[in-house]
């Protein structure tokens, strides 16, 4: 490590305990991933969002995604379960800084009840430079940033798309933004004092050549540890076809790299939701755990279970002031999809203007979420403020409460098609009104 990384008495926390940068805390001190950032503003050739991040993660999705005051009692519970945990980190499923308010709120939330955990994240680096500041004031002493190449020609062959403002930039145009971004971060994480591990992925024939003169450069700007780790080919990303980078290519690269870095050798690619000490297998205990928290109201009360407005019982089909019945499905961790059919509720009668939804709130006031294929915007602001969260969506009601019940976003394919409803508040999201 380099000798102007922040120590453990300027900020008053023990760096001795972090199990991914201490060989010797790895079997004794462990670390919780909370999973609050779905989003991601770029997209890695390597990579299928329907799966996890790679920078960090085995492929495999998050149980679920929490919210920052869902994640803080979580990390409450599980501090007190786990003992031995002394690290904090937020790995996605995404990018943190694709979701930067879910991030920054969950960190200071944990910093002011938790004042002695060491706080970690890892991003791919475009978007964390306007939060650094407030990293370091919230005494957060490790980042990973993801940078796979020190040249925008070879950047542009592994990102599809790096996002800026809302634009998608493709080729060299996207790749050198990143790099800048990535750059910037990394000096701006050191003049703060943080301790920076870079990864890398091994991508043959793309950067293995490459990245000991990313090494170098790197060592120049201060990074205390490399992480360089073999492309995982997955199903569904571009590079699915691409081969694994064999164990002498890797040995190669570390050896090249380690020239000019110390070379992290014990990461275990951890899920956006890992708990526990490094190399520990995800328990359907915890797995469980964390649906449940992903299911809590803010006010302590629970809401598991998910309505679904249909004709048939197949789609969801139905608009929400001409639905006379809706199907209920509760949560069941053990169950295909990870829930089952409840019952069928009739919903109030018509013609009764805010007191049929204040009704209809009361009587799905174990519903968390209730879909439809529309709604209007004067129900739908009542039902919200009630808890009762309106949903539209196009589809299969089994593949919206597969998504759902993970905790994850509903993907483009199920959300409803913006329609010439041209409400005032309409967006244009195709998300529906309001
Ligand atoms: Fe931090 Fe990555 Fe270790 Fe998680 S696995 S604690 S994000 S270095
Ligand atoms: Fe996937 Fe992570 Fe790359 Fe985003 S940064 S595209 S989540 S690997």
């Amino acid at each position: 490590m380099s000798t102007d990384t922040i120590t453990p008495e300027e900020i008053g926390i023990d760096f001795s305990k972090h199990p991914c940068f201490s060989r010797d805390a790895h079997h004794k001190f462990g670390r919780i991933h909370l999973p609050v950032a779905p989003r991601c503003n770029i997209q890695c050739n390597f990579c299928n969002r329907k799966f996890d991040c790679m920078n960090e993660s085995r492929p495999g999705v998050t149980s679920a995604i929490l919210k920052p005051w869902q994640a803080v009692d979580y990390l409450d519970e599980m501090l007190a379960k786990r003992p031995e945990i002394a690290v904090l980190g937020i790995a996605g499923p995404g990018d943190p800084f694709a979701n930067s308010n879910e991030t920054m709120e969950t960190l200071r939330l944990a910093r002011a009840r938790h004042p002695g955990l060491i706080l970690c994240l890892a991003s791919n680096g475009l978007g964390i430079v306007p939060y650094i500041d407030e990293l370091a004031e919230l005494k957060t002493s490790h980042v990973t940033i993801t940078i796979n190449a020190l040249d925008p020609t070879i950047g542009a062959e592994i990102y599809a798309w790096v996002r800026e403002n809302k634009t998608p930039l493709r080729g060299l145009h996207g790749a050198a933004l990143l790099l800048e971004r990535q750059l910037e971060a990394i000096r701006k994480l050191k003049e703060k004092n943080i301790v920076v591990k870079t990864n890398t992925i091994i991508i043959p024939g793309i950067n293995d050549e490459h990245i000991p003169t990313l090494a170098k450069h790197l060592q120049e700007l201060g990074v205390d540890i490399m992480n360089c780790m073999p492309l995982i080919p997955v199903k569904g990303a571009a590079f699915e076809d691409m081969t694994e980078p064999d164990r002498t290519m890797v040995a190669r690269v570390r050896l090249q790299s380690g020239a000019h870095l110390p070379q992290m050798m014990h990461c275990a690619r951890c899920r956006a939701d890992a708990v526990g000490l490094i190399n520990e297998k995800p328990t359907e205990e915890q797995s469980t755990l964390l649906q449940a928290y992903s299911q809590k109201a803010p006010n302590g009360e629970t809401r598991p279970c998910i309505a679904a407005a249909s004709l048939e019982g197949m789609l969801v089909n139905e608009h929400l002031g001409e639905a006379k019945r809706f199907l209920v499905y509760e949560p069941v961790a053990t169950s295909a999809g990870g829930y089952k059919f409840k019952e069928i509720r009739l919903a109030p009668e018509p013609g009764r203007g805010v007191e049929r939804w204040k009704e209809l709130a009361e009587q799905f006031k174990d519903c968390r979420m209730v879909l439809v294929s529309a709604a209007g915007i004067g129900p739908r602001a009542v039902l919200d403020e009630l808890g009762l969260q309106v949903v539209e969506m196009e589809g299969l009601i089994d593949e919206g409460l597969r998504h759902l019940f993970a905790g994850q976003p509903l993907p483009a394919t199920l959300k409803r098609r913006a329609t010439g409803c041209a409400g005032p508040s309409c967006r244009g999201t195709g998300t529906g009104c309001g």
